[in-house]
């Protein structure tokens, strides 16, 4: 599998926790698409050899700051260049302040088969506390909107472990959550991003983050409340209804081939890693001048490629232990022998047939673990 990401940079207004790279709208706002279907033409030979892409993904920023007909434009370009599966998975990040039922309608009518609402939470307080433009009423009627206008695949971000959040609260914006009839949930726990206001607030003392163990009390609640309800906990942070699984982050955690398109956005492949300039103003004229906007790039080594394997399938689906000796040639349990004995009675890693996973106990503590197995 394959897959392309398209990164549309442009936010109606800044988060306070965001890190991501992104503009307000007026920046080269005219000329962007055209910009963007221009880089995705210039690069079609990246791809690799007889690649079929399966899944194409709208991050940002907010895409659905994009018009349908410009979705539709970026959409007839990929086809134009790539061989898209049919039936591939088409992705949107939506922000529910940015939608109405005619927009919904004309991005499923172009193609977009999935949406992802960045909600965070149903209460109008933590909203306003994390400066999202959209009120809780906003989101419940974008994806009532969104249901008929076609989506039958609908996610949402959640955020768990915002400043004075209690369990009872977290719980009723799962709750909330289900009773939409969603079918994907990423749950983020809130991060303090060096850089960004929020970090500026909790340095000067005016907010108090959560302790690690009410963190963990959280993440706890989600996995067993979620479990209840029958969703897949797949990653770390992502759960589905069995079948919607996310095939776009599916093709990051399998270290799978993609593309990447716009300003920041990176590529993956045949082991080489490459990323775009994180400035639009740069963005527009390299594309303009060279039809290419690379910041840089690296050959992943062996060793390099073998850790991020590792990594990236304790924070999922665990890893294959036959796959992973035929490709890096070594016995992964044996070579961790004493660490994964260790972990193994301590109830947070589990082996069973070929298979090396985390379980839900590990989960809590997948980064300590993800850095001691290598
Ligand atoms: S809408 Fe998303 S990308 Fe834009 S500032 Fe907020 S969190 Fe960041």
């Amino acid at each position: 599998m394959a897959g392309i990401y398209l990164h549309i940079p442009y936010c109606e207004s800044k988060c306070v926790y965001c890190d991501f790279y992104s503009v307000a709208e007026g920046e080269y706002r005219d000329e962007f698409v055209s910009v963007l279907t221009e880089e995705i033409s210039c690069r079609a030979k990246e791809a690799p050899r007889d690649a079929v892409f399966r899944s194409v993904y709208f991050g940002g920023g907010t895409p659905s700051l994009l018009s349908p007909e410009e979705i539709r434009s970026i959409l007839d370009t990929l086809r134009e260049c790539f061989e898209l599966d049919e039936s591939a998975e088409v992705s949107m990040e939506c922000n529910p302040g940015t939608v109405t039922a005619e927009s919904l309608a004309g991005y499923r009518a172009c193609g977009v088969n999935r949406l992802s609402f960045g909600v965070q939470s149903f209460f109008e307080d933590d909203l306003a506390f994390l400066s999202r433009i959209h009120s809780p009423e906003q989101a419940k009627e974008s994806i009532e909107a969104a249901r008929q206008a076609g989506f039958d695949n609908i996610s949402l971000d959640l955020m768990f472990s915002l400043p004075g959040q209690t369990a009872s609260r977290w719980s009723e914006n799962l709750r909330q959550a289900r009773e939409l009839g969603v079918t994907h949930l990423s749950c983020y726990s809130l991060t303090v991003e060096l850089g960004t206001p929020l970090a500026s607030i909790v340095n000067r003392g005016e907010v108090c983050m959560p302790v690690q163990e009410e963190d963990a009390g959280l993440f706890e609640t989600t996995m067993r409340t979620l479990g209840d309800w029958g969703f897949l906990h797949y990653e770390v942070s992502n759960f589905a209804r069995p079948g919607f699984e996310c095939r776009h982050n599916l093709v990051y955690w399998n270290h799978e081939p993609y593309l990447g398109f716009g300003p920041s956005a990176h590529s993956f492949t045949d082991g080489k890693r490459t990323w775009n300039v994180t400035s639009i103003d740069r963005y527009i004229g390299m594309v303009r001048t060279s039809g290419t906007a690379r910041a840089g790039g690296e050959r992943l080594t062996r060793d390099q490629l073998r850790t991020e394997h590792v990594y990236l399938g304790l924070r999922s689906k665990g890893i294959d232990l036959e796959e992973f000796r035929a490709r890096f040639g070594s016995d992964l349990v044996e070579d961790n022998r004493e660490r994964v004995r260790m972990y193994v009675e301590r109830g947070l890693l589990a082996v069973e047939g070929n298979r090396l996973f985390v379980t839900p106990a590990g989960f809590l503590l997948c980064d300590e673990i993800c850095a001691e197995i290598n």
